[in-house]
């Protein structure tokens, strides 16, 4: 094995020092909170596991994921302390509640069938489950309707924990235009979630936590914090939009670095298509290297003809189409070995694009670029420690 993971045809370098980094900056930022670093979908393409082993060593005291199975591998870490709690969101009817309840996973609650489910697998695992009712303050996703739906769920709730068959843990909710300084939704959704809290609390209920805020609330909103903050992107050193600012204005450092090697490198003519389509035809006499990462890795075809990419100390752009396992760059006569490092992105220190700038090449958010790299690419897990 060598530092690229055993490969050299692409890699995506995960600065795990930069993740324990941007937990602290995240953290002063919210000092009174704590902390739950959200790995979900694979720590949005950066590795779960050991991202959440990192962010717990920096002062993470929950984790969140989406799915119960990201939950559970979580959950079975046997470097996990027992007093790190799990919370996942994103329930169906088939999923593994009682596995859930027996593993002492948090669950969130939106409506009455899944309190129903809960409860049902708790008295099967013979052990109160721990359960967070989600409100909807105005995100129109997952979440309990305000008025008759929450007075009806709080009621079940209460009356289940009266049973000694859960504990209400929490009571959260999620924002819809957090990136968005001034929305009039935030100031909205605010007033709701203190709305439906104090109801909840009014009936009896005493969550552990409240929270609402993430990475954009977390950097930008200190009246959003409560008793915890959801980071998610911002903990991977991304900005969550660049409206509201680059990463390196919150002091926030990028921990993906994906690059590639030069497969081929050749002269070509002028006048000569380059990939399908021909969408880019050489201006003149001029060499091509070829980057053996395409879609199938998670490039976005969308960044055809647009994409960044630094070969040899320069900035090239995609030329032509993405294909599904590799793309060309016009070279402008420059012969680099190859073998060379084309870097797609990465921190943006030593001369590279962003994860951001190809956000923009592709119409997307940095987001989607890091979370899509697929399987094939392997992760090299730097600064373990
Ligand atoms: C993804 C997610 C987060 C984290 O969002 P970021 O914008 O990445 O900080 C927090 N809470 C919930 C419910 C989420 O789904």
């Amino acid at each position: 094995m060598n530092e690229t993971g055993g490969t050299s045809r692409a890699w995506a370098e995960i600065d795990l020092g930069a993740l324990r980094e941007n937990v602290r900056v995240l953290k002063e930022r919210a000092t009174g909170a704590q902390f739950m670093a959200v790995v979900k979908a694979d720590g949005y393409g950066h590795g779960a596991i050991p991202c959440a082993r990192a962010a717990v060593a920096a002062g993470a005291t929950w984790l969140g994921t989406a799915t119960p199975q990201e939950a559970l591998a979580l959950r079975a870490q046997p470097w996990l302390p027992p007093d790190v709690r799990v919370l996942c969101w994103l329930w169906t009817p088939a999923d593994p509640w009682q596995d859930a309840v027996e593993a002492g996973i948090d669950v969130s609650v939106s409506g009455m069938w899944a309190l129903d489910a809960v409860t049902e697998a708790a008295r099967r695992a013979e052990k109160p489950a721990r359960v967070q009712l989600k409100a909807d303050t105005g995100l129109g996703r997952n979440g309990c309707q305000p008025g008759a739906d929450w007075e009806a769920l709080v009621a079940a709730a209460r009356r289940a924990e009266a049973d000694g068959v859960l504990r209400v843990t929490g009571l959260w909710s999620h924002f819809a235009c957090a990136d968005e300084p001034g929305h009039p939704s935030i100031a909205a959704q605010l007033t709701r979630f203190r709305e439906m809290t104090a109801y909840a609390e009014g009936q009896g209920v005493r969550p552990e936590v409240r929270h609402i805020a993430n990475s954009a609330a977390t950097l930008t909103l200190p009246e959003t914090h409560f008793d915890l903050v959801r980071p998610g992107v911002a903990m991977y050193g991304i900005s969550p939009s660049p409206d509201l600012g680059t990463s390196a204005d919150f002091g926030l450092r990028p921990v993906m670095r994906l690059a590639a090697s030069l497969a081929l490198v050749k002269q070509v003519p002028g006048g000569h298509g380059v990939s399908y389509g021909h969408q880019y035809v050489t201006p003149g006499e001029t060499t091509l290297g070829l980057v053996p990462v395409g879609y199938g890795d998670g490039v976005p075809r969308h960044a055809s003809g647009t994409g960044p990419v630094l070969v040899d100390g320069k900035w090239r752009t995609v030329a032509g189409r993405i294909a599904m396992d590799q793309f060309v760059v016009d070279l402008g006569g420059d012969r680099p070995a190859e073998g060379a490092q084309a870097v797609l992105f990465g921190p943006g220190d030593r001369g590279e694009p962003t994860a951001e700038d190809w956000a923009q090449a592709a119409g997307t958010i940095a987001y989607e670029i890091v979370t899509r790299i697929g399987p094939r690419v392997p992760r090299v897990h730097l600064n373990e420690s």
